[in-house]
């Protein structure tokens, strides 16, 4: 059970703002990118990276007028680095 608290700093967003506050960084979730936003579960928000370790810099290339952009890390992520494949099944 991940009952992580969730960032009362955090605010889901339903396209993508002009304008990044001060502090606060644009991040998603690990779906791979879609638009509109919200497709296959697709999610963005603003937060202050300072709130959650688990967010790194993605280099994904969606969001390009931005500085820089975070997602939250996990394995599995579409941009993550692929897990070495050389499992006991794999042939
Ligand atoms: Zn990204």
């Amino acid at each position: 059970m991940d009952k992580r608290p969730v960032p009362n700093t955090m605010k889901y967003l339903f396209h993508m703002p002009r304008k990044i506050p001060e502090g606060k960084v644009v991040v998603h979730n690990r779906v791979k990118p879609a638009s509109p936003i919200g497709t296959n579960g697709f999610r963005i928000w603003l937060q202050s990276p300072s709130d959650d370790p688990m967010l790194v810099v993605c280099n994904c290339g969606w969001a390009p007028h931005l500085k820089s952009h975070y997602r939250v890390f996990g394995v599995g992520a579409a941009t993550d680095p692929k897990p070495p494949s050389k499992s006991r099944w794999a042939r």
